[in-house]
């Protein structure tokens, strides 16, 4: 497996290089906007440790990004009513993933509304408002 990069997006994001709209951050984890967003609330759970992705991440890892993801997407599904909660996860290249640090989306769903194409920047406005929903819900 190819080996880590510090120089990817969510490093710099750890390291306070390029800025995020963090709504949550514990001793091992981060949880911050998607500046992309495919739903409204549409945010991203991050270990602040090094690892690709679910395939060279250790147990610890995950157990802690997966009490983050329980935690913010009950917050989440609070803050917008939704009805459910869609989970999204991608290991390599192949298995779609664009940016080589761990992390899992997390999307607040509601009945019948598709979520929206991926790669198109969100209003910052909009976003900031969705953390600030989250972040009260906490
Ligand atoms: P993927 O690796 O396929 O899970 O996709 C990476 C995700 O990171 C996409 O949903 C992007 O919109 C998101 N993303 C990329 N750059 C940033 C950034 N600077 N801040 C927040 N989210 C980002």
């Amino acid at each position: 497996m190819t080996a880590y990069d510090d120089q990817n997006i969510f490093a710099k994001i750890l390291r306070d290089e390029i800025p995020s709209m963090r709504v949550y951050e514990d001793a091992d984890t981060v949880c911050f906007m998607d500046i992309m967003p495919r739903t409204d609330g549409h945010c991203l759970v991050i270990p602040k440790t090094p690892c690709r992705n679910v395939l060279d991440a250790s147990d610890a890892q995950l157990a802690a990004v997966m009490r983050t993801v329980k935690k913010v997407a009950n917050a989440a599904k609070a803050a917008f009513d939704a009805d459910g909660i869609t989970l999204q996860q991608f290991n390599e290249t192949a298995g779609g993933q664009e940016v080589f640090h761990l992390h899992f989306h997390i999307h607040p769903r509601h009945a019948g509304v598709a979520m929206r194409p991926a790669g198109t920047m969100g209003d910052m406005d909009a976003i900031q408002d969705h953390a600030d929903r989250i972040k009260a819900a906490l």
